[in-house]
């Protein structure tokens, strides 16, 4: 791949984590001449201000104008109407993009509101933390962690290229797949995860006062664990399930099937089987590591990259 091109003007839609993140990075790098950052939440705005991270700081999606590439970085449920309100302001030509953790939805909410000469180039960075706002990001966040692209069949390749290139540029390894397989992979890789999650710690919450104490004062690794992906974004995960319907129930059903064939296990003494299971698992999460995509530290290495964000 060639060096990554510099882009003249980079526009940011939604500067939370992942949107901060981005200007932090692409400064960072140096992706863009200049960054233009766009939200409706003017105390978000503020703080992207008294931060420095962009060059034009707006609440009007008039600041899209003249950007060769267009980044929403708001919840999946968000993206047609803001699409819809930035259309008429977008440069022919123009690229816009997108960081959804839900791809089919996105794309059918997204394209009818897009002209013909505007080229869209739907993409999830696979990397986040349970943290929001422009003050949780940070410019490493994407450093070696996956970008999938999406393309549609219609897409130019060059724009495609260059979004490629561009988050190639911020230190993320990219992979294209179809929008309907992507949901499918993150349906079980993440979007059940965190419905579990969330699902564990709603019953404990809902344990009498005095247990609930106990849970959190007893809190080993195994439930503080899923406490901080429970502590993720309400609006964004939200999102998220009506958004990736299908697939996750599709993988809530597979789910539901091996937790039934594990209690069974239990109730029936199969030792050998739950011992089978625990080292398939395990050689998972080492797999995982090696890969790089984890470190081996045992609070999930989440202090590396999720508590402690750096300058911008
Ligand atoms: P976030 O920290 O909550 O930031 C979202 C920002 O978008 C907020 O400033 C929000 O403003 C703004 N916004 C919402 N609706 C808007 C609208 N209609 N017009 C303009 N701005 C609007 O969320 P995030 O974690 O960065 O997530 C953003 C996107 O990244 C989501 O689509 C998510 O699926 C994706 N993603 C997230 C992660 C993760 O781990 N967090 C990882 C990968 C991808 P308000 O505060 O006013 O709502």
């Amino acid at each position: 791949m060639a060096d990554p091109a510099p882009l003249r003007r980079l526009a940011i839609v939604g500067l939370g984590l992942i949107g901060s993140s981005l200007a932090r990075a692409a400064r960072h790098y140096g992706m863009a001449e200049s960054i233009v950052a766009i939200d409706r939440d003017p105390a978000v705005l503020d703080r992207v201000r008294a931060l420095g991270l962009a060059d034009e700081v707006t609440g009007d999606l008039a600041g899209v104008a003249e950007s060769d590439l267009v980044i929403l970085c708001v919840p999946v449920g968000a993206v047609g109407a803001v699409a819809e309100a930035m259309a008429a302001h977008l440069t022919p030509g123009a690229i816009v993009s997108d960081v959804g953790s839900v791809k089919v939805a996105v794309v059918q909410a997204l394209s009818p509101h897009l002209a013909p000469g505007i080229h869209f180039v739907p993409a999830h960075p696979v990397a986040g933390t349970e943290y929001s706002g422009p003050d949780a990001g940070f410019s490493t966040l994407f450093s070696g962690r996956w970008c999938i692209l999406t393309p549609l069949p219609e897409s130019d390749p060059e724009p495609v290229e260059r979004v490629q290139r561009f988050w190639e540029g911020i230190g993320a390894i990219v992979e294209t797949m179809t929008p309907e397989h992507h949901d499918l992979v993150l349906a079980i890789t993440s979007h059940v995860p965190h419905l579990i999650a969330y699902n564990i710690v709603g019953t404990a919450a809902d344990l009498e006062e005095v247990t609930q104490s106990e849970v959190i004062k007893f809190s080993a690794g195994g439930f503080r664990d899923f406490t901080r992906i429970a502590a993720s974004d309400p609006t964004m995960w939200r999102d998220v399930f009506l958004a990736n319907k299908d697939a996750v129930l599709e993988m809530l059903g597979r789910f539901n099937e091996d937790l039934s064939a594990l209690a069974r296990a239990i109730r029936w003494g199969d030792g050998d089987a739950l011992h089978a299971l625990f080292t398939r698992t395990r050689a998972i999460r080492r797999g995982i590591v090696a890969m790089g995509q984890e470190t081996a530290e045992p609070d999930f290495g989440r202090g590396r990259s999720g508590s402690k964000p750096e300058a911008p």
